[in-house]
């Protein structure tokens, strides 16, 4: 079991707090990334979605409970499995964005899988002084030339978190390792 945070960052002009339309624990907003196998080295050709409220069984040679996504690699058939973890994440903010630092807005709980190439797919948010705007990222970033909102070089990465743990029924961390 590894577990991987995504982690965002870009340039933030005319607003603050980007995150998904329903914040960063939406349970609607669809993560989208390729699956690097770790049997074979196999990168998955199509993007994978995973969202929080959609839950499958885990295969019962694996135990008890559910996760987001059960796949199968093309090339060796080994299954992997990806589990969302809720409430680690926050909004990338004005400041962290212009000093280029990477904040995480989502842990992923992996088995035989390491999430890779993450796409910004569905709706995001952020504030601007007026309203909060509803903004598409799938070109890769965001640009309203009336309102004078930008939102550029986006960059995303999976990092694997070296503290995170479940004890019990709770996940712990050391932030001064992994980051807040
Ligand atoms: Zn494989």
């Amino acid at each position: 079991m590894v577990y991987f945070a995504l982690k965002i960052t870009g340039n933030l002009t005319g607003v603050d707090n980007l995150q998904p339309r329903g914040g960063v624990d939406d349970p609607d907003h669809p993560y989208l990334f390729k699956l690097h196998c770790e049997n074979c080295g196999e990168v998955s050709r199509r993007h994978s979605c995973v969202m929080l409220s959609e839950e499958v069984p885990l295969p019962s040679v694996y135990g008890k409970g559910s996760v987001n996504l059960v796949q199968k690699c093309k090339l060796c058939d080994r299954v992997g499995t990806v589990k969302m973890i809720s409430g680690f994440g926050k909004p990338l903010n004005h400041s962290s964005g212009e000093c280029g630092r990477y904040v995480r807005i989502m842990i992923f709980e992996c088995h035989g899988l390491a999430p890779v190439e993450f796409s910004f797919g569905g709706v995001w948010k952020a504030q601007s002084r007026k309203k909060l705007l509803e903004i598409d990222l799938s070109m890769g970033e965001f640009n309203d030339f009336n309102e004078r909102v930008h939102v550029t070089d986006l960059k995303a990465k999976f990092e694997t978190m070296r503290t995170f743990g479940r004890y019990g029924d709770r996940y712990l961390y050391s932030p001064r390792i992994d980051g807040w």
